[in-house]
């Protein structure tokens, strides 16, 4: 992910306005099976941080590494013993280093039948499993992302505790999110796995009503964001459901306009969206060596854990 400029700003911004022809979905709390306030409690940020420690134990996760490899495997055998199914999306994409395969996971709780691709259910949680690819470094993406990535698989854990809410819910976990160059530039380097699915999304039956995307989260050293680009009903409901877990302190609304999966889901798919990520502008460490294990804590992530679940509980609360 990248923070534009503010010429970029605009010009992101004016891209997207003239990509969103249809009207958008109204985004209101869903009369389905609900996620309890107590999936809330349940998420530990212990489980989370077990999971990045065990991503990072395979090293560096760039597409088409034997570190990514280990990582599906690993996020299969973690979600298929929670009733999850899921489905290794490959594709071949043009990059400015030549041609990559990339690999993104799709998860959906169904334990007893292969679920429905064609359909989606309501919510999209979402998050890019690679890290940033450098020849000549070892860089092992802890907080960019494994973090995510281990808040998405406590998810899955607390969600498969209450059964009829994990059926609201996709786990996306994306491959390619980092420029294979230095910076992403959008259409051009970077956003691989997100662009696909958003592409893929579109010949579904149906489309989810809010996809949620998260990113950098397990430093508690900085604000958590939300994007500026997030529907105005998710950032809402974001809003108070900080308020509910008194992460007042934690979290704050982006500035501007941040570059990361979203905008795909947004620009490819009309997707309602939800941005969250953390201050990357104040991490010195950020695609450096030094974005390492003890730059992220079990609270950092139990914090975003926690507040994904809790609107997800507010957008799925049954209407009275
Ligand atoms: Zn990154």
């Amino acid at each position: 992910m990248i923070k534009t400029t503010i010429t970029g700003i605009i010009a992101l911004l004016f891209f997207i306005s003239c990509q969103k022809k249809e009207e958008a979905k109204p985004l209101e709390p869903l009369s389905i099976a609900p996620v309890p306030a107590v999936a809330v409690e349940q998420f530990s940020g212990q489980r989370a941080f077990d999971h990045v420690k065990a991503l990072t134990d395979f090293g560096p996760r760039p597409p088409e590494s034997e570190g990514y490899q280990k990582s599906l495997s690993y996020l299969e055998k973690h979600l298929h013993a929670l009733g999850w199914k899921t489905r290794r999306s490959s594709f071949k994409s043009t990059t400015p280093v030549g041609a990559i395969n990339f690999t993104n996971l799709l998860a959906r709780y169904s334990p007893d039948r292969d679920p429905d691709w064609r359909a989606s259910p309501p919510f999209i949680v979402s998050g890019h499993l690679d890290s940033k690819r450098y020849p000549d470094k070892v860089f092992l993406g802890v907080n960019d992302s494994g973090s995510s990535t281990g808040v998405m698989l406590e998810i899955a854990r607390v969600l498969s505790e209450n059964k009829g809410a994990a059926l609201n819910v996709e786990l996306v976990f994306f491959d390619g999110e980092e420029a294979l160059l230095e910076d992403m530039v959008f259409k051009k380097d970077g956003l691989y796995g997100s662009t696909n699915y958003a592409q893929q999304l579109r010949k579904r039956n149906s489309l989810p009503s809010l996809g949620i995307v998260i990113d950098l989260v397990g430093d508690p050293k900085v604000d958590l964001l939300i994007g500026a680009d997030s529907h105005p009903a998710a950032i809402a409901q974001t809003q108070k459901a900080v308020k509910t877990l008194k992460l007042d302190d934690a979290v704050k609304l982006a500035p501007g306009s941040i570059l990361d999966d979203h905008v795909p889901l947004i620009v490819f798919a009309n997707l309602p969206v939800l941005h969250l990520i953390g201050d990357f502008e104040k991490m010195p460490y950020w695609h450096k060596e030094g974005d390492t294990l003890e730059k992220i804590s079990p609270d950092a992530l139990e914090n975003t854990g926690k507040l994904t679940l809790q609107i997800l509980h507010q957008f799925t609360r049954p209407k009275n």
